[in-house]
Protein backbone atom coordinates (compact mmCIF):
# COMPACT_ATOMS: atom_id res chain seq x y z
CA UNK A 1 0.00 0.00 0.00
CA UNK A 2 1.69 3.25 -1.51
CA UNK A 3 1.77 6.34 0.74
CA UNK A 4 1.54 9.46 -1.10
CA UNK A 5 2.07 13.31 -0.46
CA UNK A 6 1.47 15.61 -3.63
CA UNK A 7 -1.21 16.11 -5.18
CA UNK A 8 0.77 15.36 -8.69
CA UNK A 9 1.55 12.18 -8.38
CA UNK A 10 -2.01 11.18 -6.22
CA UNK A 11 -3.49 12.05 -9.58
CA UNK A 12 -1.14 9.64 -11.74
CA UNK A 13 -1.40 6.95 -9.37
CA UNK A 14 -5.44 7.08 -9.50
CA UNK A 15 -5.40 7.25 -13.26
CA UNK A 16 -3.20 4.28 -13.54
CA UNK A 17 -5.91 2.38 -10.69
CA UNK A 18 -8.72 3.74 -13.12
CA UNK A 19 -7.16 2.18 -16.15
CA UNK A 20 -7.92 -1.06 -14.70
CA UNK A 21 -11.89 -0.61 -14.81
CA UNK A 22 -12.28 0.11 -10.75
CA UNK A 23 -13.93 2.61 -9.13
CA UNK A 24 -12.15 4.91 -6.58
CA UNK A 25 -13.75 4.95 -3.42
CA UNK A 26 -12.31 8.08 -1.03
CA UNK A 27 -12.35 8.00 2.63
CA UNK A 28 -11.19 10.69 3.82
CA UNK A 29 -9.93 10.91 7.88
CA UNK A 30 -8.01 13.21 9.87
CA UNK A 31 -5.92 10.97 11.55
CA UNK A 32 -5.79 9.61 15.21
CA UNK A 33 -7.20 6.19 13.18
CA UNK A 34 -9.67 3.53 14.36
CA UNK A 35 -12.57 -0.03 13.67
CA UNK A 36 -14.92 3.01 12.42
CA UNK A 37 -12.33 4.54 9.94
CA UNK A 38 -11.29 0.80 8.59
CA UNK A 39 -15.22 -0.14 8.76
CA UNK A 40 -15.22 2.71 6.01
CA UNK A 41 -12.66 1.16 3.91
CA UNK A 42 -13.78 -2.68 3.98
CA UNK A 43 -17.51 -0.29 2.94
CA UNK A 44 -15.43 0.59 0.21
CA UNK A 45 -13.89 -2.32 -0.77
CA UNK A 46 -16.73 -4.44 -0.37
CA UNK A 47 -18.90 -2.02 -2.61
CA UNK A 48 -15.99 -3.28 -4.89
CA UNK A 49 -13.96 0.05 -5.01
CA UNK A 50 -10.14 0.68 -4.69
CA UNK A 51 -10.11 2.44 -1.06
CA UNK A 52 -7.89 5.84 -1.29
CA UNK A 53 -7.91 6.67 2.25
CA UNK A 54 -6.88 9.99 2.71
CA UNK A 55 -4.62 11.19 6.33
CA UNK A 56 -5.13 14.97 6.53
CA UNK A 57 -5.59 17.00 9.75
CA UNK A 58 -7.36 20.05 8.53
CA UNK A 59 -6.94 23.08 10.36
CA UNK A 60 -9.99 24.77 8.47
CA UNK A 61 -12.22 22.74 10.39
CA UNK A 62 -11.10 23.43 14.17
CA UNK A 63 -11.74 26.67 15.86
CA UNK A 64 -9.21 28.61 18.30
CA UNK A 65 -10.32 27.30 21.46
CA UNK A 66 -10.92 23.58 20.17
CA UNK A 67 -8.28 20.06 20.43
CA UNK A 68 -6.57 21.15 16.88
CA UNK A 69 -3.24 20.96 19.07
CA UNK A 70 -3.70 17.80 20.59
CA UNK A 71 -5.20 15.99 18.17
CA UNK A 72 -3.61 12.21 17.76
CA UNK A 73 -0.96 12.45 15.06
CA UNK A 74 -0.34 8.91 15.16
CA UNK A 75 1.00 8.52 11.21
CA UNK A 76 2.54 5.41 11.56
CA UNK A 77 -0.14 3.32 13.55
CA UNK A 78 -2.90 5.35 11.00
CA UNK A 79 -1.29 3.99 8.11
CA UNK A 80 -1.05 0.27 9.59
CA UNK A 81 -4.40 0.49 10.01
CA UNK A 82 -5.58 1.52 6.80
CA UNK A 83 -3.30 -0.91 5.43
CA UNK A 84 -4.92 -3.99 7.47
CA UNK A 85 -8.31 -2.57 6.53
CA UNK A 86 -7.73 -2.79 2.85
CA UNK A 87 -6.51 0.34 1.86
CA UNK A 88 -5.42 0.65 -1.94
CA UNK A 89 -3.40 4.06 -1.15
CA UNK A 90 -3.18 6.38 1.50
CA UNK A 91 -2.71 10.34 0.49
CA UNK A 92 -1.28 12.19 3.28
CA UNK A 93 -0.51 15.61 2.64
CA UNK A 94 1.17 18.28 4.71
CA UNK A 95 -0.85 21.50 5.34
CA UNK A 96 0.95 23.56 2.90
CA UNK A 97 0.12 20.85 -0.22
CA UNK A 98 -3.56 21.57 0.65
CA UNK A 99 -3.52 24.88 1.32
CA UNK A 100 -0.06 26.63 0.00
CA UNK A 101 0.78 30.12 0.57
CA UNK A 102 -1.60 32.80 -1.23
CA UNK A 103 -4.06 30.12 -0.88
CA UNK A 104 -7.70 32.63 -0.60
CA UNK A 105 -10.49 30.65 -1.58
CA UNK A 106 -13.41 29.84 1.35
CA UNK A 107 -16.74 27.78 1.58
CA UNK A 108 -19.38 29.19 3.22
CA UNK A 109 -22.52 26.57 3.29
CA UNK A 110 -25.40 27.38 4.87
CA UNK A 111 -27.12 24.28 4.60
CA UNK A 112 -27.96 23.00 8.34
CA UNK A 113 -25.63 26.27 9.23
CA UNK A 114 -28.38 26.96 12.48
CA UNK A 115 -28.74 23.49 13.90
CA UNK A 116 -27.15 20.59 16.34
CA UNK A 117 -23.16 20.75 16.25
CA UNK A 118 -23.30 24.02 13.60
CA UNK A 119 -24.75 26.01 16.55
CA UNK A 120 -21.63 24.65 18.76
CA UNK A 121 -18.56 25.04 16.21
CA UNK A 122 -19.26 27.94 14.27
CA UNK A 123 -17.32 27.62 11.13
CA UNK A 124 -16.48 24.17 11.56
CA UNK A 125 -18.85 22.41 8.57
CA UNK A 126 -17.34 25.30 6.26
CA UNK A 127 -14.24 24.23 7.19
CA UNK A 128 -15.32 20.50 6.69
CA UNK A 129 -16.46 21.73 3.05
CA UNK A 130 -14.00 23.36 2.14
CA UNK A 131 -11.72 20.14 2.36
CA UNK A 132 -14.07 17.77 1.21
CA UNK A 133 -14.50 20.23 -1.83
CA UNK A 134 -10.37 19.67 -2.61
CA UNK A 135 -10.25 16.63 -1.73
CA UNK A 136 -12.95 15.44 -4.39
CA UNK A 137 -11.66 17.64 -7.25
CA UNK A 138 -8.20 16.23 -6.31
CA UNK A 139 -9.42 12.38 -6.56
CA UNK A 140 -12.54 12.66 -8.55
CA UNK A 141 -13.25 9.33 -7.01
CA UNK A 142 -16.37 7.84 -7.96
CA UNK A 143 -17.70 7.63 -4.72
CA UNK A 144 -16.57 8.77 -1.14
CA UNK A 145 -17.47 7.02 1.99
CA UNK A 146 -18.98 8.70 5.63
CA UNK A 147 -19.69 7.71 8.84
CA UNK A 148 -23.54 8.62 10.09
CA UNK A 149 -22.01 9.14 13.74
CA UNK A 150 -21.41 12.42 12.03
CA UNK A 151 -25.19 12.33 10.53
CA UNK A 152 -24.66 16.30 10.16
CA UNK A 153 -21.54 16.19 8.30
CA UNK A 154 -23.14 13.40 5.49
CA UNK A 155 -26.02 16.11 5.27
CA UNK A 156 -23.70 18.96 4.42
CA UNK A 157 -21.00 17.01 2.36
CA UNK A 158 -24.37 15.66 0.34
CA UNK A 159 -25.48 19.42 0.20
CA UNK A 160 -22.34 20.34 -1.10
CA UNK A 161 -21.58 18.17 -3.67
CA UNK A 162 -25.29 18.67 -5.06
CA UNK A 163 -24.29 22.47 -5.01
CA UNK A 164 -21.12 22.38 -6.64
CA UNK A 165 -22.38 19.58 -9.17
CA UNK A 166 -19.01 17.39 -7.81
CA UNK A 167 -19.29 13.93 -9.89
CA UNK A 168 -19.16 12.17 -6.74
CA UNK A 169 -21.88 9.72 -4.96
CA UNK A 170 -21.62 10.29 -0.74
CA UNK A 171 -22.34 6.37 0.67
CA UNK A 172 -22.74 6.66 4.49
CA UNK A 173 -21.81 4.08 6.89
CA UNK A 174 -23.30 3.04 9.67
CA UNK A 175 -21.63 3.73 13.29
CA UNK A 176 -19.17 0.89 14.68
CA UNK A 177 -19.56 0.90 18.12
CA UNK A 178 -17.54 -0.93 20.92
CA UNK A 179 -18.66 -3.65 22.65
CA UNK A 180 -20.51 -1.55 25.51
CA UNK A 181 -22.28 0.30 22.72
CA UNK A 182 -19.84 3.56 22.60
CA UNK A 183 -19.90 5.15 19.55
CA UNK A 184 -15.95 4.87 18.33
CA UNK A 185 -14.01 8.35 18.49
CA UNK A 186 -10.63 9.51 18.48
CA UNK A 187 -11.66 11.54 21.21
CA UNK A 188 -12.54 8.93 23.32
CA UNK A 189 -8.83 8.65 24.14
CA UNK A 190 -9.04 12.10 25.92
CA UNK A 191 -11.26 10.34 27.96
CA UNK A 192 -9.90 9.02 31.75
CA UNK A 193 -10.69 5.23 32.79
CA UNK A 194 -13.86 6.56 34.83
CA UNK A 195 -14.98 8.81 32.00
CA UNK A 196 -15.05 5.74 29.48
CA UNK A 197 -16.58 3.88 31.97
CA UNK A 198 -19.45 6.57 32.22
CA UNK A 199 -19.43 6.79 28.38
CA UNK A 200 -21.52 4.39 26.55
CA UNK A 201 -24.50 5.91 28.81
CA UNK A 202 -24.64 8.46 25.74
CA UNK A 203 -25.56 6.24 23.55
CA UNK A 204 -27.60 3.64 26.06
CA UNK A 205 -29.91 7.20 26.89
CA UNK A 206 -30.81 8.53 23.07
CA UNK A 207 -31.42 4.71 22.11
CA UNK A 208 -33.78 5.19 25.34
CA UNK A 209 -35.29 7.89 24.44
CA UNK A 210 -35.58 7.08 20.76
CA UNK A 211 -37.63 3.97 22.11
CA UNK A 212 -39.63 5.91 24.55
CA UNK A 213 -40.95 8.53 21.60
CA UNK A 214 -41.36 5.11 19.45
CA UNK A 215 -43.85 4.23 22.17
CA UNK A 216 -45.78 7.78 22.35
CA UNK A 217 -43.84 10.07 24.61
CA UNK A 218 -43.74 13.32 23.55
CA UNK A 219 -40.18 13.44 21.56
CA UNK A 220 -39.58 17.27 24.18
CA UNK A 221 -40.07 15.30 27.73
CA UNK A 222 -38.27 12.23 26.04
CA UNK A 223 -35.20 13.79 25.18
CA UNK A 224 -35.33 16.47 28.22
CA UNK A 225 -35.69 13.38 30.85
CA UNK A 226 -32.61 11.74 28.77
CA UNK A 227 -30.73 15.18 28.70
CA UNK A 228 -31.13 15.61 32.67
CA UNK A 229 -30.29 11.72 33.36
CA UNK A 230 -26.95 12.35 31.75
CA UNK A 231 -26.09 15.54 33.35
CA UNK A 232 -26.90 14.14 36.68
CA UNK A 233 -24.45 11.52 35.84
CA UNK A 234 -21.40 13.44 35.45
CA UNK A 235 -21.58 14.60 31.94
CA UNK A 236 -20.40 18.09 32.60
CA UNK A 237 -22.38 20.02 29.72
CA UNK A 238 -25.18 18.11 27.46
CA UNK A 239 -24.77 20.61 24.11
CA UNK A 240 -27.93 18.85 22.90
CA UNK A 241 -30.34 16.21 22.85
CA UNK A 242 -32.90 15.92 20.26
CA UNK A 243 -35.18 14.61 17.79
CA UNK A 244 -34.96 15.56 14.72
CA UNK A 245 -35.65 14.63 11.00
CA UNK A 246 -32.91 12.65 9.77
CA UNK A 247 -33.11 14.69 6.05
CA UNK A 248 -34.32 17.49 7.18
CA UNK A 249 -32.66 18.07 10.73
CA UNK A 250 -35.92 20.59 11.62
CA UNK A 251 -37.64 19.28 14.89
CA UNK A 252 -39.67 16.28 14.99
CA UNK A 253 -42.17 17.17 17.56
CA UNK A 254 -43.90 14.07 16.28
CA UNK A 255 -42.11 11.92 14.54
CA UNK A 256 -43.18 10.09 11.54
CA UNK A 257 -40.82 7.70 10.08
CA UNK A 258 -37.06 8.69 9.75
CA UNK A 259 -36.91 10.62 12.81
CA UNK A 260 -33.48 10.36 14.71
CA UNK A 261 -32.17 11.16 18.43
CA UNK A 262 -29.20 13.22 18.02
CA UNK A 263 -26.74 14.13 21.25
CA UNK A 264 -23.69 16.09 21.80
CA UNK A 265 -21.92 16.24 25.25
CA UNK A 266 -18.73 17.07 26.95
CA UNK A 267 -17.18 14.34 29.58
CA UNK A 268 -14.55 15.22 31.12
CA UNK A 269 -11.96 16.76 28.14
CA UNK A 270 -13.51 15.06 25.39
CA UNK A 271 -16.73 16.15 23.18
CA UNK A 272 -18.71 13.12 22.29
CA UNK A 273 -21.49 13.24 19.47
CA UNK A 274 -24.15 10.39 18.64
CA UNK A 275 -26.96 9.60 16.97
CA UNK A 276 -29.74 6.78 16.39
CA UNK A 277 -32.87 6.23 14.65
CA UNK A 278 -36.68 6.45 15.85
CA UNK A 279 -37.47 2.73 15.49
CA UNK A 280 -40.93 3.00 13.08
P1 LIG B 1 -12.66 11.90 11.36
O1 LIG B 1 -11.26 11.44 11.14
O2 LIG B 1 -13.08 11.84 12.79
O3 LIG B 1 -12.99 13.17 10.66
O4 LIG B 1 -13.55 10.81 10.67
C1 LIG B 1 -13.33 10.45 9.33
C2 LIG B 1 -14.51 9.67 8.86
O5 LIG B 1 -14.71 8.54 9.69
C3 LIG B 1 -15.81 10.49 8.92
O6 LIG B 1 -16.59 10.19 7.76
C4 LIG B 1 -16.45 9.97 10.17
O7 LIG B 1 -17.87 10.09 10.16
C5 LIG B 1 -16.04 8.51 10.12
N1 LIG B 1 -16.16 7.91 11.44
C6 LIG B 1 -15.64 8.36 12.61
N2 LIG B 1 -16.01 7.56 13.64
C7 LIG B 1 -16.79 6.58 13.10
C8 LIG B 1 -17.49 5.46 13.64
N3 LIG B 1 -17.47 5.18 14.93
N4 LIG B 1 -18.19 4.68 12.79
C9 LIG B 1 -18.23 4.95 11.46
N5 LIG B 1 -17.59 6.00 10.89
C10 LIG B 1 -16.88 6.81 11.69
Amino acid sequence: MEVITSIPALRARIGAMRANGQGIGLVPTLGGLHDGHAALVEAARAAGDLPVATLFLNPAQFSESEDLERYPAERDADIALLKAAGAALVFAPATEEIYPPGFSTRISITAFEDVLCAQNRPGHFNGVSLVVCKLLCIARAERAYFGEKDWQQCLVVKALVRDLNIDTDIVTVPTARDSDGLALSTRNRYLTAAERRLAPQLYHEICEAAARIAQGTPTELACAEAQETLTLAGFSQVEYLECRNAETLRLAPSPGRGARVFVAARLGAARLIDNVPVPA
